[in-house]
């Protein structure tokens, strides 16, 4: 018998949700439920990697059991993210009265025409869903399989067809990670077998984002690809905690660089005496474990003591928060404060308009015609 539902829009902060299930459907409305304040646990086993992610720095509980009927206890909604589990947990649910939703509905996949498939590398922004772009939206409206990081805009995998599947191929700093060479290989498998493969990733694909690796492999592989560009972090994480990049009377460019080799180690190709002295502002991405090494490198090449600072946290989610100092210091504020990836540094005289300028308004946006869950 056909379900009959009724969509509503639910006042969710502070109230605890439980997720039942922790694979990759559970990604959009894990994201949904915390940018709108939900206290957020999930309970299933096999959790991908984000879920895992998000549980250690803190953001939601994760238990990795199948779901039992103690779990509701307390609880104001639940999500079922894993349609293996629907039918047992309604079930639960409608014995305690309790509201229940599916993250989303999934049917059959659509028959696929081998040598029609194509790869679209979307680049999805800092995090914020209202900060992909309009082709990004449209891209994930029209997939088959959207292969996605941990950085990406996860709210709006929800906006993917029903039939759509959700693969996550997070890789977390100095943790569990999908070797870029299996990512390739999913992109160039799912797109031989005829599927519209989006490839959602965070900021632009470009950016220290390994997109090119993905192009060149898809190429090889005589795959159609397309980019859709994205709002990247090093623009983004600076722009939202009022940090203007440039400024006319302060300075006339900036310097985007990565900060996941320190000074002098094998392999680094940046000229750090250069990036001292070249009056550009500069933007530290993955320089979180590096930045006491890199600022002392900059100060030891001739950059003031007094120049300003500041490191930006999870830009465009509820959990942003940034830190302030000089170069010499500001490695030690963010370590003092708790500080961790994916963080984004400034160093130059615009760090310090952040103070100057009213506290910038922004909160998480909802994707247009974003659905409200419903069951
Ligand atoms: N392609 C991405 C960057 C990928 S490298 C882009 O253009 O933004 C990953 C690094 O990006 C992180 O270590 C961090 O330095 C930065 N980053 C990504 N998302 C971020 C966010 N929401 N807040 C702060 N930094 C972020």
């Amino acid at each position: 018998m056909p379900r009959v539902s009724f969509s509503a829009d639910l006042e969710l902060a502070g109230s605890a949700v439980l997720v039942a299930g922790a694979g990759a459907d559970a990604l959009a409305p894990v994201r949904s439920l915390l940018d709108a304040g939900a206290l957020v646990r999930v309970v299933g086993t096999a959790p991908v990697d984000t879920v895992v992610d998000l549980a250690e720095r803190g953001q939601i509980g994760l238990d990795r059991r199948s779901p039992s009927p103690v779990d509701l206890d307390a609880v104001r909604l639940v999500v079922v993210a894993d349609p293996g589990l629907d039918d047992v947990v309604r079930g639960w649910c409608a014995d305690l009265g309790l509201p229940v939703v599916a993250s989303r509905r999934p049917s059959a996949p659509q028959a696929a025409t081998p040598g029609t498939g194509s790869v679209v590398l979307v680049g999805g922004g800092p995090g914020d869903p209202g900060l992909l772009t309009v082709a990004g939206l449209e891209a994930v409206r029209g997939a088959d399989v959207v292969v996605t990081d941990r950085l990406a805009p996860l709210s709006v995998l929800d906006q993917a067809p029903p039939h759509a599947e959700v693969v996550d191929v997070a890789k977390i700093p100095r943790g569990s990670f999908t070797p870029q060479e299996r990512i390739n290989e999913l992109l160039v498998e799912h797109a031989r077998a005829g599927r519209r493969v989006v490839r959602l990733k965070g900021g632009d694909p470009f950016v220290f984002g390994r997109g090119g690796e993905e192009w060149q492999a898809c190429a090889e592989a005589g795959i159609p690809v397309e980019v859709v560009p994205g709002v990247s972090s090093a623009l983004a994480g600076p722009a939202l905690a009022g940090v203007p990049l440039t400024h006319r009377t302060l300075t006339q460019g900036f310097t985007v660089v990565s900060g996941h080799l320190p000074p002098h180690a094998a392999g680094s190709t940046l000229d750090w005496g250069a990036l001292a002295r070249s009056g550009t502002t500069l933007v530290v991405l993955m320089g979180i474990a590096t930045l006491p090494a890199i600022t002392e490198e900059l100060v030891a090449q001739g950059m003031p003591a007094t120049t300003p600072a500041l490191t930006v946290t999870d830009a465009g989610l509820p959990a942003q928060r940034s830190v302030s100092g000089t170069v010499v210091d500001i490695a030690a504020i963010g370590e003092a404060a708790g500080v961790r990836a994916p963080a984004v540094t400034v160093i130059g005289a615009v760090a310090a308009l952040a103070q100057q300028l009213p506290a910038p308004v922004g909160r998480p946006r909802r994707p247009p015609g974003g659905s409200s869950a419903a069951g």
